[in-house]
């Protein structure tokens, strides 16, 4: 049995124990966190830092991972969008391949262990399928004109059947690129299925105006596309409330990004959605948009939070402790522990890993993170602590 111990063991399922021991079984599953004081400290792995379960990625797109440092920062929503359709054809198989072979290695090495990951291709299945890390695969559709929403089901299902086990969803990708009639079917089968869904919800000011009232930015990138708006009419409200209701109620849904979703909005939906789950990803954020959530009305709002990297199109890194730093930076006040629960236990809880991963309780093997360099006496991360994996 190993017997592990830090100077703050973050259990997660249970408050932070100062020098705790964390007794890992021989198979690798969790006995217990304990104290240290009924330990000699030479039968001990003693270790400076914080220990916590292994992280869980709620959002990510491992397919794009060659097109890291090939789009430039803070141009908005739109202009990554164009770029992004501008260099899907650009690369070789080969380097698409080698590109996310690399970011499963990143992600592992920063005490990543299941990442609900988002696939428009097949390109990621034959390294998903080597389960070095747990993922859950959101195939994600888009077609924001009526007349394709057939085609694009149908091509989505041939993908959902192709790939084995239960750890997969057909999902939309946004308010602005899926029809009403595409998101009545993805209902329906997810529905049969039973199956959690991620949407990728206000990521921009214009996904707003499109809805609100036919204008912005998106208007003219559907033009260039040469897509017929014609068929489409405002809501006369926002992006959000105008899709929601395409979904049924009790499902389990990922609202992803958030930037601009206001705290009414938020209580709207905590007061009439049981199931709703939301995923920060700060640092894709300030890469397109420059702007991020307004952390704290979701922690009013009692918000289900996870925490995502979004893919290297729009991050330096896939690193969930890269993300924890920015919310830290941007609002102190939030404690670590709870800063730590979106990053493991509701990441692990929304992709249905609970079982197994996000928190440090008996017969679980949630993986073990040693964040270094760290404040003891404030118990907070600091800008140059950094991630060791133990298990
Ligand atoms: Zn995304």
């Amino acid at each position: 049995m190993r017997k592990i111990t830090a100077d703050y063991i973050f259990p997660i399922s249970s408050p932070p124990v100062k020098q705790g021991v964390v007794l890992i079984n021989n198979d690798g599953t969790i006995k217990s966190v304990v104290e240290r004081d009924q330990f000699e400290l030479s039968e001990l792995e003693v270790h400076d830092g914080f220990i916590t379960p292994g992280f869980v990625n709620a959002h990510c797109h491992l397919e794009l991972s060659y097109l890291k440092n090939k789009i430039s920062e803070k141009t908005g929503l739109v202009d990554f969008i164009t770029k992004i359709i501008e260099l899907r054809n650009e690369f070789d198989e080969e380097t698409i391949q080698l590109a996310i072979e690399e970011s499963e290695k990143e992600m592992i090495a920063n005490g990543i262990v299941a990442v609900g990951d988002i696939s428009n291709t097949i390109n990621s299945f034959s390294q998903k399928s080597k389960s070095n890390i747990l993922y859950h695969t959101f195939i994600e559709l888009m077609g924001f004109h009526p007349d394709v929403a057939e085609v694009a089901f149908n091509n989505g299902l041939d993908i959902y059947e192709s790939i084995p086990g239960s750890n997969k969803s057909v999902t939309p990708h946004g308010p602005y690129s899926v029809s009403e009639q595409l998101f009545h079917k993805i209902n329906i089968h997810a529905k049969k299925n039973n199956y959690p869904l991620s949407i990728h919800i206000q990521e921009s000011v214009d996904e707003n105006k499109l809805f609100q009232s036919k204008e912005g930015d998106l208007i003219e990138f559907y033009k260039k596309l040469n897509i017929d708006l014609d068929f489409f009419e405002s809501t006369q409200r926002s992006s959000l409330l105008s899709v929601i209701p395409y979904l049924e109620k009790e499902f389990k849904i990922l609202l992803v990004h958030n930037t601009f979703t206001t705290p009414t909005e938020i209580k709207w939906i905590e007061e009439n959605y049981e199931n709703v789950w939301w995923c920060f990803c700060p640092k894709a954020n300030l890469y397109i948009e420059e702007t991020l959530p307004e952390f704290t009305s979701f922690m009013q709002n009692n918000c289900k939070i996870t925490v995502g990297t979004d893919s290297l199109a729009s991050n330096n890194s896939l690193s969930i402790l890269d993300e924890l730093k920015v919310i830290s930076q941007t609002d102190p006040k939030i404690p670590l522990n709870t800063l730590l629960t979106w990053a493991t236990k509701n990441g692990a809880e929304f992709l249905r890993f609970e079982n197994t991963l996000g928190t440090l309780e008996k017969g679980k093997s949630p993986g073990l993170n040693l964040i270094k360099d760290v404040d003891n006496q404030g118990i907070k991360m600091l800008s140059e602590s950094y991630i060791e994996t133990l298990l």
